[in-house]
């Protein structure tokens, strides 16, 4: 059920979102098109501000993964919500930091950051790096060092758990590129070393299980596992953490047959999960960090494409074609994923046709998906493709040279565009 998303039918027929009719959009602004709701954004980012607020404590906050969908006027409206932001790049720092977030409310992560990103994120004044390994953290004490600076770090642990199985201590998941893992050990020997050093503060820790989690059974382990880490090591080494950040993962439903969790009472689960477990082992709450990403705009965009053609093979599969795909949404070409699609048109019709709904890209695997019921398709149609907020756009590539579609956000009922529409001459616009 995809009951987040604000769609409705109006008069005409049409598909409406944020009570903007689609058509009238894909006519303003051409297709593809990203369409994002702006209220719904928001009213995202405030059940995390809240809950947190509400649930855990002291000092915790909600940071918005910023690589789920990046551009300014989200940066800018996370600030607006409360929410730090979290980037993986020079690239979204850079994006964060122009947009006016303060480089305070910024958390840092990536598994393979180059010095140059790490000289500029200390530069800058980052609120934490996410220290991923021993490499990087001798790194960050010779560049902090060098820039005066005491830098504010958090140890990027692996708590060992699958997140689709509740399993605990699962040496395969431990097996993974990011993060120290804690099941062998490497974790508490990270954490010593990051003590002895001068030029890093450290703050506390971080983990992130996964990602489309549907219930607070893998928060309410990673509380268990982290919490049992920071034991151990305060009795090691007498060091007492101040922030525990446990990354984000909320779940979207992108079919009718999901339905999207309760975000805020996974948080409360997980606040009393750490409640307990802070009371057995008398250590005082840690603030806590939560990184959701997909969460906060997946199920506020929709893609509206034309159809440039229907093709039936006897015996075969229709194909309906349009002028996007891979190059926009990637994600079923990366990991086969299933998306809901409609005729915008014809909002309110049953489907009468199942339909392979095929991007534009000069390869066969360009599918936005495979088996897509839809009513009637015919050239010339707006198809709908829902759920498209999060790692569409972000993974938006220029594969055959075809531009990346603008992102139009609604609020209070007004478009606005917030992204502009690529050209021929900026894709070539690189070239010497
Ligand atoms: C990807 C990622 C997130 C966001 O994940 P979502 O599934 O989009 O919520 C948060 N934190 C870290 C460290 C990540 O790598």
């Amino acid at each position: 059920m995809l009951h987040q998303t604000d769609l409705a039918v109006n008069g005409a027929g049409h598909l409406t979102v944020g009570g903007v009719d689609t058509l009238a959009l894909a006519r303003e602004y051409g297709t593809p098109l990203y369409v994002l709701d702006e209220d719904m954004v928001r009213s995202r980012m405030r059940v995390y501000v809240r809950a947190v607020k509400a649930y855990m404590p002291r000092g915790s906050r909600p940071l918005y993964a910023s690589k789920a969908l990046c551009c300014k006027a989200l940066c800018r409206m996370a600030r607006e919500e409360g929410m730090g932001l979290d980037v993986v790049s020079a690239g979204e720092l850079y994006t964060a930091l122009a947009a006016g977030v303060p480089a305070g409310d910024i958390c840092f992560h990536g598994n393979a950051k180059t010095a140059e990103e790490l000289r500029y994120a200390i530069a800058s004044g980052i609120g934490y790096i996410a220290v991923d390994g021993e490499e990087e953290l001798e790194r960050i004490d010779v560049l902090a060092a060098v820039a005066g600076a005491r830098q504010r770090i958090l140890l990027r642990v692996t708590p060992g758990i699958d997140p689709h199985t509740f399993a605990a201590v699962n040496t395969g998941v431990v097996d993974v590129k990011f993060g120290v893992p804690i099941p062998t050990g490497q974790a508490l020997a990270f954490t010593e070393r990051a003590l002895g050093m001068e030029h890093v503060a450290l703050a506390g820790f971080h983990c992130h299980i996964g990602s489309q989690i549907f219930d607070a059974g893998p928060f309410r382990l990673a509380v268990d596992v982290m919490m049992g880490f920071l034991d151990r090591v305060r009795e090691r080494t007498g060091y007492t953490a101040s922030v525990l950040n446990l990354g984000g993962g909320f779940a979207v439903a992108y079919e009718e047959k999901e339905t999207a969790p309760d975000c805020g009472e996974m948080i409360r689960q997980a606040a009393e999960r750490l409640a307990e477990r802070c009371g057995q082992y008398g250590y005082p709450p840690p603030a806590v960090m939560l990184e959701p990403g997909r969460d906060i705009v997946g199920a506020a965009g929709v893609t509206l494409y034309t159809v440039q053609n229907v093709k039936s093979v006897p015996d075969g599969r229709c194909y309906v074609a349009v002028d996007g795909g891979m190059g926009d949404n990637p994600r079923y070409a990366l990991y086969g994923t299933r998306h809901t699609a409609l005729i915008a048109d014809r909002a309110g019709e049953t489907p009468d046709t199942t339909a392979a709904l095929a991007g534009r890209c000069c390869e066969s695997g360009d599918l936005i998906g495979e088996n897509v019921p839809l009513h009637s398709p015919r050239q010339g149609d707006t198809v709908a493709v829902l759920v498209t907020g999060a790692y569409n756009y972000s993974m938006a590539s220029n594969y055959n040279r075809v531009p990346r579609p603008p992102i139009v956000a609604l609020k209070d009922g007004k478009p606005r565009l917030i992204v502009r529409r690529e050209t021929v001459e900026d894709v070539a616009a690189l070239d010497l």
